[in-house]
C-alpha cells in the first residue's frame, strides 16, 4: 500500500493521524492490534478529501464510530481506519435534532432533554456514536433508532454526498442498508415530540440505572455479544448452560449478566472468539439455537 504518499497528503493537508495505532484505545473492548493509519477527520470536506486520497491509492479504508460494538483482530487493521469523532456537531430547531455522526448518542440525549424534548431517552447509555448507531439501528428498552431518525446524510467513496429517508434505510434488529453498501453516514436528522423536561430526565435515570444494576459496566465489553435469537434470550440460553464465569485467556462470560463476554484480564481478540466458538457450540448442541454475533469482527 502506498502508505508513503497517503502520510504525505495528510501532512500537506493538516490531517491529525497516527501510524500503527492500538485499536485497543479506540474500543470498548480494549481489545485490538495496530491500524496501520488512524486519521480523525474534523469536517465533511476532510474526509472527501481522505476518501479522494484513499481511493486514488488504492488503499483500504474502515470507518470508525466510538468502537462500542466491534471486536478488533489481534493482528490489526490494514489500511487506513478513518474516526468521525471529531465531526461531532448537534443543532436543535423546534423539535428536530441534526447530529453529525461523531456525535455521541448520551451527547444527543443530553441536547434533547436541554430542549424537552421527548422520544430518545431508550438511547442513554448505549456508548456509540449517531453513525454507528444508525448502521447497527440501535435500540434498547423498547426503542430503537429507526422510531426517532427520519432522514441521513452519506457521502460515497467516490465523494458523492446524498442524502436517504427512513424508508429507504432498510432498518431491521441491528441492521440497516448501511451494512451492505458503501455509504458512509455523515449527518442524522432525528425528529422528537415535545415533552416534560422532568419526565424525560426520569426515564432516562431510570434506563441508566436499570443499565447499571444489570450490565457489566465495570468492564470492557462490546455490549450483548449475541444477537437476540427469535423465540430466545441470547443470556438465558448461556446462563442455562452454566456458562457463567466460563473464561478463555482473559476472555470471560460476564457473572453478571450471561449475554456480555466481557474482558476482564488483558484479553486479546483470539481469546473472545474461542469463547463465543465455544459458547455458540454449547448452546447449538443442548439447545439447537445458532447464536448470531452481534458484535461485528474487523480486521487482519
Ligand atoms: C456496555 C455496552 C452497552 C451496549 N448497549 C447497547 C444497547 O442497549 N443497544 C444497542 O443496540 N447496542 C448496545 N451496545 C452496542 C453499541 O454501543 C452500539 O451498537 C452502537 O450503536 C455502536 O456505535 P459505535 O459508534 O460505537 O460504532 P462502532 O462500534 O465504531 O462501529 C460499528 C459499525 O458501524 C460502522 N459505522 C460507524 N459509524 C459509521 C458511519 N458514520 N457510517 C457508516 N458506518 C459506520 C462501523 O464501520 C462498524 O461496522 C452496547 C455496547 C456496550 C459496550
Amino acid at each position: 500500500m502506498n502508505y508513503k504518499a497517503f502520510e504525505e497528503f495528510c501532512k500537506n493537508n493538516k490531517i491529525e493521524y497516527c501510524k500503527n495505532e492500538p485499536m485497543k484505545h479506540h474500543t470498548s473492548f480494549k481489545i485490538g492490534g495496530n491500524a496501520d493509519f488512524l486519521v480523525k477527520v474534523a469536517s465533511l470536506n476532510e474526509l472527501k478529501a481522505v476518501l479522494k486520497e484513499i481511493v486514488k491509492l488504492n488503499i483500504s479504508y474502515f470507518i470508525l464510530g466510538k468502537g462500542s460494538n466491534l471486536l478488533v483482530s489481534d493482528k490489526g487493521i490494514e489500511g487506513v481506519v478513518i474516526s468521525l469523532l471529531e465531526m461531532n456537531e448537534i443543532s436543535v430547531s423546534e423539535d428536530t435534532i441534526t447530529a453529525f455522526a461523531g456525535a455521541s448518542l448520551a451527547a444527543v440525549c443530553n441536547a434533547a432533554l436541554e430542549n424537552c424534548l421527548e422520544g430518545l431517552e431508550f438511547a442513554y447509555g448505549i456508548p456509540g456514536s449517531v453513525g454507528g448507531a444508525l448502521y447497527m439501528n440501535a435500540g434498547a428498552y423498547g426503542g430503537e433508532m429507526s422510531q426517532v431518525v427520519t432522514k441521513a446524510e452519506y457521502i460515497t467513496p467516490d465523494g458523492k454526498t446524498a442524502s436517504i429517508a427512513l424508508k429507504d434505510m432498510h432498518l431491521g434488529y441491528r441492521t440497516s442498508i448501511f451494512k451492505n453498501t458503501d455509504k458512509i453516514i455523515t449527518c442524522v436528522t432525528f425528529k422528537l415530540k415535545k415533552g416534560k423536561e422532568a419526565e424525560i430526565k426520569a426515564k432516562m435515570d431510570d434506563y441508566i440505572t436499570r443499565r447499571r444494576s444489570k450490565q457489566p459496566l465495570e468492564y470492557p465489553s462490546a455490549g450483548s455479544t449475541f444477537k437476540r435469537p427469535e423465540g430466545y434470550f441470547a443470556g438465558a440460553l448461556i446462563e442455562e448452560n452454566n456458562l457463567k464465569g466460563k473464561a478463555v485467556g482473559g476472555a470471560m462470560v460476564s457473572q453478571k449478566h450471561a449475554g456480555f463476554v466481557i474482558n476482564y484480564n488483558n484479553a486479546c481478540c483470539s481469546d473472545v472468539m474461542e469463547l463465543i466458538d465455544y459458547i455458540k457450540k454449547t448452546v447449538l448442541e443442548n439447545n439447537g439455537v445458532q447464536l448470531e454475533c452481534e458484535v461485528i469482527f474487523v480486521g487482519r
